[in-house]
């Protein structure tokens, strides 16, 4: 049976921090699916549908990942309409860590079979967060290198059109 994992995030943007564990996970299941999930206690800076057409063009290389958009669903029953056994998590920190096992001890309760794994983060990627990096380019910082060019471009538009 095909092993795909569901990538659960808000991507507000997308980083590189995120494509390193995309990338990871695609080498380890037949499928990753990416689901950009509506997060409506945070601001969003990209709309959902931006972020699902600027994540296509980001991972448009990698021929096992595909993404969808998670409106208002439990994330475990989006996990389970996909036929997926895994949902794919990135740990930077302890912090991470505290975070993302209260959230993985809840969906196991809501989904007994569904097992969380999660990847460490990249050295060269675990410092950053999608908003630390929309805050550093809002007031003109070169982040460039932790960001998908496609994102990165994005970004600098909508800020100089907000100008
Ligand atoms: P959420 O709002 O659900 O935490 P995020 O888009 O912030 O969504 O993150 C999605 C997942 O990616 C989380 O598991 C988060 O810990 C992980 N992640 C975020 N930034 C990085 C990074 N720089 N390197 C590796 N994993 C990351």
């Amino acid at each position: 049976m095909k092993k795909i994992a569901l990538f659960p995030g808000s991507f507000d943007p997308l980083t590189n921090g995120h494509l390193d564990t995309i990338t990871r996970g695609a080498a380890l299941f037949d499928e990753v699916v990416v689901g950009v999930f509506v997060n409506t206690s945070k601001k969003s800076f990209f709309t959902p549908k931006e972020k699902v057409q600027l994540i296509e063009a980001s991972v448009s290389d990698l021929k096992n990942v595909r993404v969808i958009l998670q409106e208002h669903d439990l994330t475990v029953d989006v996990a389970n309409a996909l036929g997926a056994k895994f949902l794919l998590r990135g740990i930077r920190s302890v912090k991470d860590y505290e975070y993302e096992k209260d959230i993985a001890q809840m969906n196991q309760h809501l989904s007994p079979d569904l097992e969380t794994v999660f990847l460490l983060a990249s050295p060269e990627y675990s410092h950053i967060s999608s908003s630390i990096l929309k805050e550093v380019i809002q007031f003109g910082g070169d982040v460039e290198k932790y960001l998908p060019p496609v994102i990165n471009q994005a970004i600098v538009e909508k800020r100089d059109q907000n100008e």
